[in-house]
């Protein structure tokens, strides 16, 4: 791929998508000096919006409205925002974008910000008017109507949406029952321990969590969802359901430009999809990241690629790569996590689990550490971000000794 994707025509900067990455990053066009032209599409009809409240706090209808920036700083800072316009195609020769309605507009950069869509189910009765999935406020204002009205909620799927949606039904006293198909909650992307912690946590709150369960029909009475059908030949009731299973990779403009795709848009570091001035930033995207090419997706990562793309196209320095992380927020909970969980050989706790505030620290083969989950626990989190970022050695006996200071772990 080239190094930058700089590029020299002129035009204007296309963004397409206005999620955190795409609307973050023409605001940090802005920030950086760029004075060229900034043209974003974004297919929904709000403003760009925080979408962290939509899992978090969706019961709350003040929350869910809560915009990156208001409407003034669009026309302020000379970016013209097209909202409810969707760019169907891409010409990577004629450097063109061109919109559901027709209109085409040429770029000097383009930058594909277009995130994921919940993935969907075929299971029988998916397609039922009470099941749902969530992505944006619109999804969240259906989830909220749908159980004030039917209460009882299943989730189909335990991964982040289904623990932070289960957190927020269940402090607003809704019965919840998570169905996950995997042995435990969070499989594929937290520790054994942080899972186990986790699910205690949930069912001491009152939440159903039923692991190791293949869903196999949504059962519907007179019109509305009023079940869900396991293989095991149980029937849990509901009344709605939020299919929370993973996300796919908006990247059919892209793949349709013959711009390389592989599960996302494939990018290097830089946010570079190797056709000139052609970048591609946040959800959409597979970087290089751990010990392979990976989707990583989180707010946070969207951030770092937006900020390396608009130092790139503003001819500002690159800041310094960032460890990945991301957060989540479920019942009194804060959690913090750094780094890839998958790439320990071993994990040391500090602090005790069952006290509600630690860190798991896992380290590899040659005791640096790789990633830190925490609970309640932002110093834990910090230091260890710091210390995956330097890759620095650790003691084990020493780090799962809280007494001991935690600078004092480090070995070099
Ligand atoms: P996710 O994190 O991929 O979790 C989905 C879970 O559902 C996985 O454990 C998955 O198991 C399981 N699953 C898949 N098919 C299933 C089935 N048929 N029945 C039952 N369980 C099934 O996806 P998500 O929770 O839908 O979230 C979507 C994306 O948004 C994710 O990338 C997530 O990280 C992101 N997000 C992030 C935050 C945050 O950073 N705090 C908050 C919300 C969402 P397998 O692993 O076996 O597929």
């Amino acid at each position: 791929m080239s190094q930058s994707g700089q590029r020299s025509s002129e035009g204007p900067v296309v963004v397409v998508g206005a999620g955190h990455g795409g609307a973050n990053l023409v605001a940090l066009l802005r920030q950086e000096g760029f004075s060229g032209e900034i043209v974003m599409f974004g297919d929904e009809r709000h403003l760009p919006y925080h979408r962290p409240p939509l899992s978090k706090k969706f019961m709350d209808d003040d929350l869910l409205r809560q915009y990156l920036r208001p409407e003034a700083f669009y026309g302020e800072n000379g970016i013209d925002l097209r909202l409810g316009a969707v760019v169907t195609t891409i010409d990577p020769q004629a450097c063109t974008v061109t919109t559901a309605d027709g209109e085409e507009v040429g770029y000097a950069y383009l930058v594909i910000a277009t995130g994921s869509r919940p993935r969907q189910l075929s299971t029988p009765g998916m397609g039922s008017d009470g099941v749902l999935s969530l992505r944006t406020i619109d999804d969240a204002a259906r989830l909220r109507t749908a159980i004030e009205h039917h209460g009882r909620l299943a989730i189909v799927g335990g991964g982040y949406i289904g623990l932070e949606v289960a957190a927020q039904a269940r402090t607003h006293g809704v019965d919840v029952t998570v169905l996950e198909r995997e042995k435990r909650v969070l499989a594929r992307v937290a520790s054994q321990e942080f899972s186990e912690f986790l699910t205690c946590h949930h069912r001491n709150q009152g939440t159903v969590i039923r692991t190791s369960v293949d869903v196999t029909e949504v059962v519907e009475k007179s019109g509305s969802v009023a079940a869900i059908d396991l293989a095991d030949g149980e029937r849990i009731e509901c009344g709605s359901v939020l299919v929370g299973v993973g996300a796919i990779p908006n990247d059919d403009i892209a793949a349709g430009a013959g711009i390389a795709c592989d599960g996302g848009i494939l990018v290097d570091g830089n946010g570079s999809t190797g056709v000139p001035g052609v970048f591609a930033i946040g959800d959409v995207t597979r970087r290089p990241m751990g010990d392979g090419f990976m989707r990583f997706e989180s707010i946070p990562s969207a951030l770092e690629q937006a900020k390396r793309v608009a130092a790139i196209i503003s001819g500002a320095r690159s800041p310094h790569p960032e460890v990945p992380w991301f957060w989540s927020d479920q019942f009194d909970l804060k959690l913090k996590i750094a780094g890839h969980v998958h790439l320990g050989h071993s994990s040391h706790v500090r602090h005790d689990v069952n006290g509600g505030k630690f860190g798991i620290f896992h380290l590899d083969e040659s005791h640096r550490l790789v990633a830190v989950e925490t609970v309640n626990a932002s110093a834990y989190f910090m230091a260890g971000k710091k210390f995956i970022g330097g890759a620095d050695v650790l003691d084990p006996d020493a780090l799962a000794d809280p007494e001991c200071d935690l600078r004092a772990c480090v070995v070099r």
